[in-house]
């Protein structure tokens, strides 16, 4: 379990370092601005819809604590590719797990599917204070999709 545990670890930490999709694309179509005043993290998230209603593209920018930055770089990662309806049935599906409302078994079970690494991330829901830090980019995503110029956790 300590192994696992350290790989968690490892993972959140080679995200925070380096972030992927960090950069703003000049097609951007969609964009936000996310706050979370409990940290401090600041992201701003860009969404390319394409013609056929996928995400052609995502991306991301901003300051804020490892956990938001691993958060948001793994959010480009699992949401690129997806439909808009997939990407928001994601977005439900992290919230959840962050919150504890996945149990552990499912969330072991779902580490190599839909959501990627991002199980990972669910050892947040042991540190209240921190699952906003983790929730702000997906927030984030869905304010720039429903068009909304900025979000904050406290919405
Ligand atoms: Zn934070």
């Amino acid at each position: 379990m300590d192994d696992l545990r350290d790989l968690y670890q490892e993972i959140i930490l080679d995200h925070g370092k380096a972030p992927r999709n960090f950069r703003h694309p000049e097609d951007a179509n969609h964009e936000s601005y996310g706050h979370n005043p409990m940290c401090g993290d600041r992201v701003r998230v860009f969404v390319k819809v394409g013609e056929d209603q996928t995400i052609a593209d995502v991306a991301f920018d901003g300051k804020g604590c490892a956990i938001s930055l691993a958060s948001a770089s793994m959010m480009t990662e699992v949401l690129r590719g997806k439909t808009l309806e997939q990407a928001r049935y994601l977005v439900e599906k992290f919230r959840a797990l962050i919150k504890g409302e996945t149990t552990q078994e499912s969330a072991d079970i779902e580490l190599d599917s839909e959501l990627g690494t991002l199980p990972v991330l669910s050892g947040v829901k042991a540190f209240p204070s921190r699952i906003k830090c983790a929730t702000l980019p997906w927030h984030t995503f869905v304010a720039a999709l429903d068009g909304r110029e900025e979000t904050t956790t406290t919405d």
